[in-house]
């Protein structure tokens, strides 16, 4: 069985080859503050923890000072990590705050002279606490994901662990590895993998999400991009034709939207593509597609709406578009919309539909704008 000095070590060298990873991988990429506080969590734990492992081997007073406060630290700017990770900076102060609270703790302590084992027992209280906070911020969230679920999970296991080594064990540490201390010591093990790769990895799924949504969303109006309503699309056209569901298809586009822009200036056309798609999005269910195919022009995918109802849709669109005041730039004016209506037809292909669509939109601008205009069934070949 392995010895509570060996697994401290073995620890405490992995926190610091951790945060040496995480430095070395800082430096060529544009990295977040969370990260670099993560680095320094990571080694401050680390040190913490090889200094533990070398008090007794080495005897200096230094090291059993410098042991609590790089330890209670590494928690500590752990804390401050999630804190700026989840965009609550505010909290951090308060973590800052927890620090000072923590290291008069611990200088009040070693005035009054503690013992070696009293020690241990306030370090693994305070310990405990920053690991409960920890695992607050982490599950706090509803849609938390399995990933940062599962840090949150292990960080409060770990400090029930210390919970309960204190109560049970007295924080005792020269014991043989009993079922309390060695769950503590199991704990702290998987704190150091878990959380190191975790919080790698919850930041590069950060990063992943973002990605995703800068090659898929168009930044002005929030909607779909070009390629990804093509992509979407074409999936919901499929899914439609193989369940025999009906998809209706419309190209939308601003009228006369040059006049918009020429007279209220182009900050103000931006913000009527907003406002447009606002609108849009208010009278679309959540599973109907809508995209920006450039410009003021756009598309939308209702899957599983026939020819009444995606009309129905198209009016209420059209209508709450001509009501959709500009209050920011041009309260007075009042856009309008016109739109080319078809259902696609079974087997027929997406680009195919979205020309008809375009047809329809050319007939309801030429006969008066403002409109919606059903195209003909698709022609079949005899
Ligand atoms: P019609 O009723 O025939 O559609 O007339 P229109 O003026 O809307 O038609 P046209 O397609 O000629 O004009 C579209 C204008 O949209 C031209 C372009 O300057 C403007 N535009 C395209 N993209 C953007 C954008 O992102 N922001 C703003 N403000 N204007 C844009
Ligand atoms: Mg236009
Ligand atoms: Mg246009």
């Amino acid at each position: 069985m392995i010895d509570n000095q060996t697994f401290m070590l073995a620890i405490g060298v992995g926190n610091i080859v951790f945060a040496l990873l995480m430095a070395g991988y800082m430096r060529n990429v544009d990295n977040t503050p969370a990260l670099r506080y993560w680095m320094w969590a990571r080694l401050l734990g680390g040190v913490g923890q090889a200094c533990w492992w070398l008090a007794p081997v080495v005897n200096l007073p230094v090291i059993d000072i410098l042991t609590p406060f790089a330890w209670i630290g590494g928690v500590i700017i752990e804390v401050a990590a999630y804190c700026l990770f989840f965009g609550m900076p505010h909290w951090r102060r308060l973590a800052y705050l927890a620090a000072l609270a923590s290291g008069l703790v611990l200088v009040g302590a070693m005035a009054a002279g503690v013992s070696r084992l009293q020690m241990q027992w306030i370090v693994s209280l305070i310990m405990a606490w920053f690991a409960a906070c920890a695992a607050v911020l982490l599950l706090r969230e509803r849609g938390a994901s399995l990933l940062q679920r599962i840090i949150g999970v292990n960080d409060a296991l770990f400090a029930l662990a210390i919970g309960a080594w204190i109560v049970f064990e007295h924080g005792r540490l020269d014991v043989a590895i009993t079922p309390v201390g060695g769950a503590t010591y199991l704990l702290s093990y998987m704190m150091m993998i878990v959380n190191g790769f975790g919080f790698l990895l919850l930041c590069k799924q950060k990063d992943d999400l973002q990605m995703q949504r800068l090659a898929t969303i168009d930044g002005l109006t929030d909607t779909l991009n070009r390629r990804a309503f093509f992509e979407r699309a074409e999936s919901a056209r499929l899914l439609a034709l193989r369940l025999r569901k009906p998809i209706a298809l419309m190209m939308l586009d601003l009228d006369h939207f040059k006049r918009l822009n020429d007279g209220f200036g182009h900050a103000c056309g931006d913000e009527a593509l907003r406002v447009f798609a606002d609108t849009a999005r208010g009278v679309l269910r959540d599973h109907d597609l809508m995209g920006r195919l450039g410009g003021e022009e756009f598309a939308l995918a209702l899957p599983g709406t026939g020819l009444e109802g995606a009309l129905h849709a198209a009016e209420r669109l059209r209508v709450a578009v001509a009501e959709a005041p500009l209050l920011s730039c041009a309260g007075s004016y009042r856009m309008t919309v016109s739109i080319g209506l078809v259902m696609i037809d079974t087997g027929e292909e997406l680009t195919a539909a979205l020309a008809r669509a375009d047809h329809a939109l050319y007939v309801a601008k030429t006969t008066g704008r403002n409109r919606v205009e059903v195209g003909p069934a698709m022609l079949k070949r005899a």
